[in-house]
């Protein structure tokens, strides 16, 4: 049931965020208030399509249901603490949070196509052995309005510069440990009467937890996966992904292949390359084998360096050479750099510069 009000870490919270909602909840409130569920359409187009920014603006409500929802919801935008903006045309914001946590997301211009990497979690409680995300440590789940809150402040960032038409979950955080806030998140973003993104064009990165990946099947959304491997075997992915310990290989390919997918599209599996770590040869050719009979397809990223990491990119020539393994047994393999290298905004970079001041302090020994 939607409440007004709640009572959160012992603080009572006068309102709801609106942009927490699904429209079926959004009805449902309208409802209890007695009103008409189509009303949820309407204000859904105000918030998503028009972005308003109070209720108040929706002028084709009525003005008794224009306050009555200005008592019961708040209508927010994330406050943008930050922007950098690297040479090659990616944009890196930080925002800040009510409680004063920070969280990272990045536009990624990419041809005819504008790229929303969002976050759903303020750090990370994974500890992935080559992100900077991982060594922030975790510090909250994100609640779905601060997930889908992302969209609409990045969008009123571009301004005229184009639309968002592209959206990753591959920001801070692990979205399926963040489960329910992140699905709730999801089917706004493909809410007709509101962000109206096709399934197709949204993505959610996962190391891969076998269990919500099967309740995420079950919830029939569509999207896009892209599963974090970045290792063949359960030895070595235990050191890299330490969640692995838990859920091993074995599980999670299992659950990938049970993994609904729509006709003609395929998963993908996203492999960062460390030199001499798991860039062989054999790391190759056991990885095909490994994904033998998966509809799918593999994106090797060269590592981004950092201080903090104790890892190294790997040559061009060792990064080609694991690629052409992956071709000659038939895989598509994209070799894929990051944008945003130079604002720390690429894949595992993701950093609250302020979490990062610490971070000498807190360095972890990998393979130790
Ligand atoms: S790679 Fe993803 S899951 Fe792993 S620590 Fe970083 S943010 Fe978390």
């Amino acid at each position: 049931m939607v409440q007004a009000a709640r009572v959160e870490r012992g603080m009572v919270r006068p309102s709801l965020e609106v942009k927490g909602l699904t429209r079926a909840e959004l009805e449902h409130a309208l409802q209890e208030m007695g009103e008409l569920r189509y009303r949820a359409a309407q204000i859904f187009q105000w918030i998503y399509k028009r972005q308003v920014g109070s209720f108040e603006d929706m002028s084709n409500l009525p003005k008794a249901l224009r306050h009555s929802l200005a008592e019961r919801f708040t209508l927010k935008l994330l406050s943008v603490l930050q922007e950098d903006r690297s040479r090659d045309g990616a944009r890196k914001f930080l925002f800040g949070l009510e409680d004063g946590k920070q969280i990272e997301s990045v536009l990624i211009p990419d041809e005819d196509r504008m790229t929303a990497c969002l976050s759903t979690q303020a750090g990370c409680a994974l500890a992935c052995a080559f992100c900077l995300t991982g060594v922030m440590g975790f510090q909250r789940h994100l609640e779905a309005w601060e997930i889908i809150g992302q969209i609409p402040a990045l969008q009123e960032r571009l301004q005229s510069e184009g639309r968002i038409t592209h959206l990753v979950l591959m920001g801070m955080g692990e979205p399926l440990h963040n489960y329910e806030a992140t699905v709730k998140a999801l089917r706004v973003m493909t809410e007709k009467e509101g962000l109206a993104f096709s399934p197709r064009r949204i993505t959610l990165s996962t190391v891969g937890l076998p269990k919500a990946l099967e309740k995420l099947g079950e919830e029939g959304i569509g999207v896009n996966l892209a599963i974090s491997l970045h290792a063949p075997t359960d030895d070595l992915r235990d050191q890299l992904v330490p969640i692995n310990r838990r859920y091993p290989l074995k599980e999670l390919l299992e659950a990938c292949r049970a993994y609904p997918l729509p006709p003609r599209r395929r998963l993908t599996f996203e492999y960062v390359l460390l030199d001499g770590v798991n860039d062989r040869i054999e790391d190759a050719k056991e990885l095909a084998v490994l994904l033998q009979g998966l509809r799918c397809k593999i994106n090797l990223i060269p590592l981004n360096e950092a201080p903090e990491i104790p890892f190294k990119r790997p040559s061009r020539e060792r990064l080609l050479a694991f690629q052409q393994v992956l071709h000659d047994q038939g895989y598509t393999a994209t070799l894929r750099e990051s944008r945003g290298w130079d604002i720390s905004a690429a894949c595992g970079m993701l950093n609250t510069e302020a979490v990062r001041k610490g971070l000498f302090r807190n360095k972890r020994a990998f393979f130790s």
